[in-house]
């Protein structure tokens, strides 16, 4: 990358006592100028103890408002306005309060990929890396798993002793890695292990050798002595990967893993929140109250 621009945006830090948070979904170029690349987990719990007064995420909306959640007096900046999830806002607040009734028992249990109106609904943040260990700590018998299906299906699988009510929402990045791309991808790498997210769909995950989140499948990756591994999520992973694993070979299993969203944040974006400061999440004061509760329990319950 372009020394002057390194040297910019050193000097913007700087002067406005910022770092920048990215996730492993954005631009190799982006995650190459970040001071911090993880998953949602990492950079939530990593945005409670970071020093700077000023966050700048590289990332989709929820991650900002989770940021901007668990740091009430830092401002939080988006190196894209458009940048969001779709999936985030498949929830809804009368559907959560219907199964409520219907289920007086029942525990609320929100994927982080949610706008902060679903989680002020909840009564517990989980993220992929820690949504089964979360939910086993829940003393609850049924459990709403929201906005992700795929995701919320994987859970129960691993906690047969949970009832789960499911929600219909997905992510389309996921969703479209199909088991016969991955059937086709097998036969021409026959060799490699398959590495899943968990937002794919079940019979992908059954076609899958190792499912975890994103940081859970990098570190799966760099501590396996195979060589050769199929991903089945975003592409933006393949940039840490081969960071880490200079000798190995990680494909794709189709050309449509990528997030339009994520993939919207560039460098010259980046350059533009440092200067400007803009546009800095705000949230209101009451839904705050509320969405902060179920992500702090998350924090809570994942120590
Ligand atoms: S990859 Fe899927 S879950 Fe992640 S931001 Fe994109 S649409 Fe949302």
């Amino acid at each position: 990358m372009d020394k002057e621009i390194r040297k910019t945006i050193a000097r913007l830090k700087e002067e406005k006592d910022a770092v920048i948070l990215a996730h492993y979904y954005v631009d190799d170029l982006v995650q190459e100028i970040a001071d911090y690349v993880g998953d949602s987990y990492y950079l939530a719990e990593l945005a409670t103890r970071v020093p700077q007064k000023t966050i700048l995420f590289c990332g989709v909306s929820f991650m900002g408002e989770s940021a901007k959640l668990l740091n009430e007096d830092k401002t939080v900046v988006m190196a894209d306005a458009d940048a969001d999830c779709p999936m985030a806002h498949m929830a809804e607040v009368s559907r959560i309060r219907e199964v409520r009734e219907q289920y007086p028992d029942v525990a609320v249990v929100c994927y982080v990929n949610s706008t902060a109106r679903i989680k002020a609904e909840s009564d517990v943040c989980v993220t992929s890396s820690n949504a089964v260990r979360i939910v086993s700590k829940l003393p609850n018998p049924d459990i709403f798993f929201i906005p992700d299906e795929n995701l919320g299906r994987y859970v129960a699988g691993q906690l047969p002793e949970k009832r789960f009510i499911f929600n219909d929402g997905f992510c389309h990045v996921h969703r479209e890695i199909a088991a016969g791309d991955l059937i086709s991808a097998k036969e021409l790498h026959p060799d490699a292990l398959v590495l899943t997210h968990p937002e794919c769909t079940q019979e992908v995950l059954a076609l899958s050798d190792f499912i975890g989140s994103t940081s859970q499948i990098i570190d799966f990756a760099t501590q396996s002595d195979h060589n050769e591994f199929l991903v089945c999520t975003e592409n933006g992973i393949f940039y840490e990967l081969c960071q880490k694993n200079p000798g190995k070979k990680f494909y794709p299993v189709s050309q449509h893993q990528c997030c339009p969203n994520m993939k919207r944040i560039r460098v010259e974006s980046v350059l533009r929140a440092l200067e400007t400061l803009e546009p800095a999440v705000s949230l209101d004061c009451e839904l705050s109250e509320k969405a902060r509760l179920p992500l702090k329990r998350m924090l809570e319950l994942a120590k």
